[in-house]
């Protein structure tokens, strides 16, 4: 089985998301489960989450990848931003628990100048406080490009971060194909390598959903600018050995490319043509 899908809007609530997945071609999907720039979250109209529960589980969905807001940084230098994004975390895991057994993504953080290290560190310990052994939620670390002082762009600092947390089970990876290859994982010439070095350093077992963009930049750039499959630096034959992957198999993959509907359906079929629909 695969899962295919893209990030959809929230703003018309969780029932519309579940039909426009469908429109689409989808069988997943990622939405921000708070505005990405904002801070507080509208309240949760159960009836609402309730329809959606019912398509997903009718058409078959896989995983829903919720995305934390851009606004949180765990690891922020200022007291009082850092004290606003574990609320944040804490309140969107709580809120998750409405839509039971899926993930919530979030990008590890920017350390602002106090060093990867100490980044590391703050970031582990706000999870040992908001994570808990009863949520039903995978929480995800994003691998990131590595833009200013983000935190997670090596395999080797997303480790770290899981290392020092004490509910595993609870957490998991995500991975940004236009991240990693900004990050500097040549995944156009050498994917099978990357796929194995993911293994060494984290483990496959961590992988559970993918970001599936390509991207505006050369590898190693550092810039974070999504593109559409095929039509950036990986390309659409390197797109396609990450699609067909056995080690992704049967993840959720979330498109984050800038396109419209149209250009939404078009990568969705690709990818199911891909699968051998
Ligand atoms: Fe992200
Ligand atoms: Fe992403
Ligand atoms: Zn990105």
């Amino acid at each position: 089985m695969y899962y295919i899908g893209n990030h959809l809007p929230v703003s018309k609530g969780y029932a519309v998301m579940g039909e426009m997945a469908l429109k689409l071609g989808g069988n997943t999907f990622a939405f921000f489960t708070r505005n990405p720039r904002g801070g507080k979250a509208k309240e949760i109209d159960e009836d609402d989450v309730n329809e959606l529960l019912n398509i997903t589980e009718e058409n078959g969905f896989g995983k829903l990848v919720a995305h934390a807001p851009y606004t949180m940084n765990l690891c922020a230098g200022k007291e009082d931003v850092r004290k606003f994004s574990k609320e944040v975390i804490s309140d969107d895991i709580k809120r998750m628990e409405y839509t039971p057994g899926n993930y919530y993504n979030f990008h590890p953080g920017s350390h602002v100048g106090q060093g990867a290290e100490r980044g590391i560190e703050i970031i582990a310990d706000v999870l040992n406080e908001v994570l808990s052994p009863g949520q039903s939620t995978i929480v995800l670390l994003e691998t990131m490009a590595g833009k200013g002082t983000e935190v997670g762009r090596t395999f080797e600092e997303i480790k770290e971060i899981i290392d020092r947390t004490k509910l595993k089970d609870k957490l998991g990876v995500c991975l940004d194909t236009c991240h990693i290859w900004d990050g500097g994982y040549d995944i156009v010439n050498n994917l099978d390598g990357v796929i194995n070095e993911f293994d060494q350093v984290i483990g496959l077992d961590k992988l559970y959903a993918v970001h599936f963009n390509d991207s505006k930049n050369e590898c190693g750039s550092h810039k974070d600018r999504h593109e559409r499959v095929g039509y950036g630096q990986i390309g659409l034959e390197a797109m396609k050995r990450v699609a067909l992957h056995p080690a992704l198999a049967g993840k959720p993959f979330i498109l984050e490319t800038p396109n419209d509907d149209e250009g939404y359906i078009r990568e969705i079929a690709m990818f199911k043509e891909w699968m051998g629909e």
